[in-house]
């Protein structure tokens, strides 16, 4: 009973954080008791954390500290892709020991003695595909034809040079500290991975994370229909227990049965709890990525779409109507600024400014619609990839929308 309860707990607890983490900032959840989490969890939990660190630690230490800090968590290194590596290749030689001697089994048929091989190598496949894939390097040769394809749009993106590179940052793109490289069409920095997610890679991201899901389920499946077979073997489906409350002798209840096996058998059953925990995660931040993706949104543009949306709040975003062609239609707007100068698009001849409402009134230019955005994300456009690099080769399908 307690194994369960405590795996039950951690999993509600890992789900907890990982809903808070992942929607905290959302504008539905910012304001209340999520986004205050949220808050804690990223900044004063941290700062709580490091103060009080530098005060027991004295400044030596704390430099050393705060060096190994900034390798661990502010530069590219392998240590998640070893976890993963480690996490991964120890619950397969521990499935391998321990529960693939009951296959086949009164469930499972032989057939997964073909199965469980290839899932272990696509999974790898998969891995070493998100990991080595250009994510879409924006190099000195290939820049120009990402600002060809990329708009500005005048919200989160207008033209303005890179202080590292020094070139234009196309739209939609963005520089990655730890990559030390532009990025088209950035969506994140993945530390599993260990390098960006960008327009050329959001594929291979996607297709480890699917693999990563049905393999863990697939994983949790296997256990748990070894665990109904334990069932039958030791007789558990026809056992009888004294039930407390009426003192009557009732049949073991399913639950029952699987708890006695648990303590019988733990490392099938830690497999199957890890696997469950690992897929259930990973096929909710699938889902999430997914959702961003259809609404033509990068996770960076997510947060700067935030960022809109608080100006909004503060009354400080306002577009500018041409008034020739708006005859009181005030849909007709020409361009967009965050109440400042210096926008550097074209002026109509009678400007006149309106105050923005609401983010429905922002048109994002970069959303074709839910399937287009999936499609672009599976068919990116072909734009010139590290032409050294073997496995930066980007697909030859034609750009859609060149
Ligand atoms: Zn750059
Ligand atoms: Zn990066």
């Amino acid at each position: 009973m307690n194994v369960l309860g405590t795996a039950i707990g951690l999993l509600i607890a890992l789900g907890v954080m990982v809903f808070i983490l992942l929607f905290g900032q959302s504008p539905q959840l910012r304001n209340g008791i999520i986004g205050k989490l949220h808050t804690f969890l990223t900044i004063h939990g941290p700062n709580t954390l490091f103060s009080t660190l530098k005060k027991v630690l004295g400044t030596k230490n704390w430099k050393r500290l705060a060096g190994c800090w900034q390798y661990c968590f502010n530069s590219r290194n392998p240590f998640l892709q070893l976890f993963f590596l480690f996490i991964t290749g120890g619950s397969i030689v521990l499935f391998l020991k321990y529960a693939l001697p009951h296959i086949p089994g009164i469930y499972l048929h032989s057939i997964h003695l073909y199965i469980i091989p290839t899932q272990i190598i696509s999974l790898y496949v998969a891995y070493y595909i998100a990991c080595s894939s250009n994510p879409g390097i924006i190099t000195e040769e290939n820049v120009q034809q990402f600002l060809d394809h990329y708009q500005y749009d005048g919200i989160l993106y207008e033209p303005k040079e890179c202080s590292t590179c020094q070139f234009q940052k196309p739209a939609r793109s963005k520089h990655c500290s730890m990559c030390k490289a532009c990025v088209g069409q950035l969506d994140h920095h993945c530390f599993w991975i260990n390098q960006c997610v960008g327009v050329n890679n959001y594929r291979y991201f996607f297709l480890f994370l699917f693999t990563l899901v049905q393999f863990c389920a697939y994983g949790a499946y296997l256990c748990i229909q070894i665990y109904n077979a334990f069932i039958i073997e030791w007789g558990l489906d026809r056992a009888y227990m004294r039930d407390k409350a009426t003192g009557n002798t009732v049949p073991l209840p399913y639950y029952k049965a699987m708890l006695h096996i648990l303590q019988k058998d733990r490392i099938i059953g830690s497999i199957a709890i890890l696997a469950s925990v690992a897929s259930f995660v990973v096929f909710l931040f699938c889902l999430y990525q997914l959702y961003l993706a259809g609404r033509g949104v990068t996770t960076n543009e997510a947060f700067k779409w935030e960022l809109v949306e608080d100006s909004i709040d503060r009354g400080e975003l306002w577009v500018e109507v041409d008034a020739d062609a708006d005859n009181g239609n005030n849909n007709s707007t020409k361009t967009t600024n965050r109440s400042k100068k210096g926008n550097n698009q074209k002026k109509p001849n009678t400007p006149s400014k309106r105050k923005i409402e609401s983010l429905d009134e922002v048109e994002n230019i970069y959303d074709r619609g839910f399937f287009y955005n999936l499609y672009d994300v599976f068919s990116p456009p072909q734009l010139l990839v590290n032409r050294s690099d073997n496995h930066h080769n980007i697909n030859k399908k034609k750009n859609k929308n060149a």
